[in-house]
């Protein structure tokens, strides 16, 4: 399942090829499960607009229209293995594409998606997207404490829910508690202020490492002839149970939190 860094890294590489361009003409697969908002009224939105700029918003890519000085919004949840691909039309077209989108420079960008977890919508008019919770790479540091206050859930449970903060996936929920040196366990609204502060800095760290990273491999997602699958990071924890920490050297734990496996070091972490 693609991440904030993912997504962010997707988002910028299709700004890139298809920004300032005229959606001339949409083709949709109309399978109900795909499409959040209706594909008549995705069809009638987007024919005719023009790509302004091209974005992400928590864990959904954001394409920012406008027709005859309207402005409105395309969005585009990858789910597990949506992808979003600029094609020349010659390109033979893969199996479960959902969308297609014929631009004025006579690209297309076409929608992918397999095991369909992924959902197309406009926004509703006259609205800008802004997600369910605050952008944990923008998010000023008093805010982020206060958004833990009086939180009773375990902090690795916190990191997740989408309405705190949103984009923050199990991978980098791991690695920041590693970075900070906070046990997953321990309960959120019980963190010290500088523990907070620790944590805050460690989140937006691996984040940006991420997106570095993702930006240098960037047509691996978007251009049609790229390959599949997303950069691998040198994880410190995530997906390394029983593997020796970087640090110290102590195995690391894997136990479950809110269903969701969870890895850290029982020595760095306190
Ligand atoms: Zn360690």
């Amino acid at each position: 399942m693609p991440e904030l860094p993912e997504v962010e890294t997707i988002a910028n590489g299709v700004h890139q090829r298809i920004h300032g361009q005229t959606i001339r003409s949409v083709w949709t697969s109309n399978k109900p499960q795909t499409f959040k908002s209706p594909p008549d009224e995705i069809i009638e939105l987007l024919t005719g607009s023009r790509v302004e700029r091209v974005h992400r918003v928590g864990k959904t890519i954001v394409v920012d229209l406008a027709r005859r000085g309207k402005f409105s919004q395309f969005l585009v949840h990858l789910g597990m293995t949506g992808r979003l691909l600029v094609s020349t039309p010659d390109t033979p077209v893969p199996p479960h594409t959902h969308a297609i989108l014929t631009l004025s420079s006579g690209k297309e960008l076409r929608f992918v998606d397999a095991r369909r977890f992924g959902r197309l919508s406009v926004a509703e008019p006259g609205t800008k997207y802004e997600g369910p919770g605050a952008e944990p790479l923008t998010i000023p540091l008093e805010d982020f404490i206060a958004l833990f206050r009086n939180r009773k859930t375990p902090v690795k449970a916190a990191l997740l829910n989408q309405s705190l903060l949103h984009g923050v996936g199990n991978i980098y929920a791991d690695e920041a508690l590693f970075h900070a040196g906070i046990r997953p366990t321990r309960h959120a609204g019980r963190l010290s202020r500088a523990e907070l502060s620790r944590l805050h800095t460690a989140l937006m760290k691996v984040l940006t490492e991420a997106i570095k990273l993702g930006g240098s491999s960037v047509s691996d997602y978007v251009d049609a002839d790229g390959v599949a699958g997303f950069f691998q990071l040198h994880h410190h924890v995530y997906s390394r149970t029983s593997e020796p920490c970087r640090i110290c050297g102590t195995p690391i734990k894997r136990i479950v939190i809110g269903g969701r496996s969870t890895h850290y070091c029982p020595t760095c972490q306190r």
